[in-house]
């Protein structure tokens, strides 16, 4: 127990209450990405907060690994607060969707948890949505998730965004020409996600005897990168690989993602060859969404061809997960979305009208009008103050002696103007009124 009963009004760290005002702009949020599912397709699913350690613990990334809130159940289960949601997806289309004809897409809106360093944009329990497109090895289904991705961000309003795109599968075939195996390339992935290169070479070099080549690859497709862009890009990177097995491929298949996005975002998309992403998953193409004034990305995904085989039904897949904290974030100041007031405070003026006042704000909801029912039992002045405070437009007045007559008062308190009314009108005085 906290000694001091102060502390138990601390949320635990990393932890956030979220307000009125900002639950509404994620709200808003939430319903632009409840659109996306509808208008391409997806159909929403939720999987289970907590999951079994070993789900996790082999199939995310070093980084999320040891990141992840874990503990034993009183059944002594090791088990986790789930860190992201796609080995989950990916389990549940093998359990549930494995008759159905492909592509299956889904979509899901969920809290995850990931014991980070909290910071502006960096929270220990933060909601992620998802789009996941499993079933085809194609091109267009990794552009369909960038037009996704490009989609979100423009019906939200942003304009000045940017995607950064790159291939794991590049960075992969690298790796693997080192002859560094797949279950030791995570750690030097998750160097390179970080942008620190030196790691990442005293990785490959402690990993491979190829390790000084490797590397200096590595870094020169990151160098590349800042320089050139579009066709030249993809040519001069290819020079750099072209004895690297697997990685000519991985470039043909970006130069195609990239042409199907003309349209769309390309002026929005800077590609990185040097760029990995920490989630040791991704097999093809990954990218992540920057707004400026956050310094993290706001949205990540790619291809992950392997996951779904790891439970015995391979499936190509591809998929992102906007973070719903950090849009919101980056939404702040610039947009807002109003925190619903009701239109209309029923108050009785005395206990025998309490009865009264309850069929009525009934009524009034019944009609679709949002009100509010006075149950402190206040005097009237006392009740006008609680609804001018509020913003609330309307207020019904039942007294004892109107009621008598089946009349109620209405106050239109924008315009300081009352009537007296037969109750059996009032649903409809008040919306001819707003
Ligand atoms: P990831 O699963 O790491 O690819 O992350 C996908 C998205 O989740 C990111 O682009 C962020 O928007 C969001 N995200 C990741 N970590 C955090 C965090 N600690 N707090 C808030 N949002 C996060």
């Amino acid at each position: 127990m906290p000694k001091d009963p102060k502390d138990l009004l601390n949320t635990v760290r990393g932890m956030r209450d979220i307000l009125p005002d900002e639950m509404a702009l994620r709200n808003k949020v939430l319903g632009v990405i409840r659109d996306l599912f509808g208008l391409y397709g997806y159909r929403e699913i939720l999987t289970p907060t907590i999951e079994p350690y070993e789900l996790y613990e082999a199939k995310s990334g070093e980084e999320i690994r040891h990141r992840m809130y874990t503990f034993t159940d009183m059944g002594g289960r090791k088990v986790v607060l789930r860190p992201e949601a796609t080995p989950s997806i990916s389990r549940l289309v093998v359990r549930k969707f494995r008759s159905e004809s492909l592509p299956i897409r889904l979509g899901y809106i969920l809290s995850v948890f990931r014991y980070d360093e909290p910071q502006r944009g960096r929270y220990r329990e933060f909601m992620q949505a998802g789009f996941e497109l499993f079933g085809s090895k194609n091109m267009e289904a990794d552009a369909e998730i960038l037009q996704i991705s490009n989609d979100l961000m423009r019906r939200l309003g942003f304009r000045d965004y940017s995607f950064k795109v790159g291939n794991q599968g590049l960075m992969k075939s690298l790796l693997s020409f080192g002859g560094i195996r797949e279950a030791a390339q995570g750690i030097v992935l998750h160097r390179i996600d970080k942008g620190q290169y030196d790691e990442a070479e005293a990785e490959i070099c402690t990993l491979s005897s190829k390790g000084a080549l490797i590397a200096g690859k590595v870094r020169k497709l990151a160098l590349l990168s800042k320089e050139a862009q579009g066709e030249d890009l993809l040519e001069r990177g290819a020079e750099i690989v072209k004895d690297v097995p697997g990685a000519k491929a991985e470039l043909s298949n970006l130069s195609e993602v990239l042409d199907l996005c003309r349209g769309i975002a390309v002026d929005k998309l800077k590609v990185d060859l040097g760029f990995a992403r920490g989630l040791e998953y991704y097999t093809g193409t990954i990218f992540e969404v920057y707004v400026p004034g956050v310094p993290v990305a706001v949205n990540g995904g790619g291809r992950y061809d392997g996951l779904t085989g790891l439970f015995g039904y391979p499936l190509p897949a591809v998929g992102c997960a906007p973070g719903v904290d950090r849009i919101v974030l980056a939404m702040q100041g610039k947009s807002s979305a109003e925190v619903r007031v009701p239109l209309c405070m029923v108050v009785a003026t005395s206990p025998e009208c309490i009865g009264l006042a309850f069929k009525a704000a009934d009524a009034i909801r019944s009609s679709g009008t949002s009100a509010l029912l006075d149950v402190n039992r206040r005097n009237l002045n006392s009740a006008l103050g609680y609804a001018s405070e509020r913003g609330i437009r309307f207020v019904v007045i039942i007294g004892t002696r109107e009621a008598k007559e089946n009349l109620v008062t209405l106050r239109d308190m924008a315009r300081n103007v009352q009537k007296q009314i037969p109750m059996k009108e009032l649903p409809n005085s008040i919306s001819q009124s707003k």
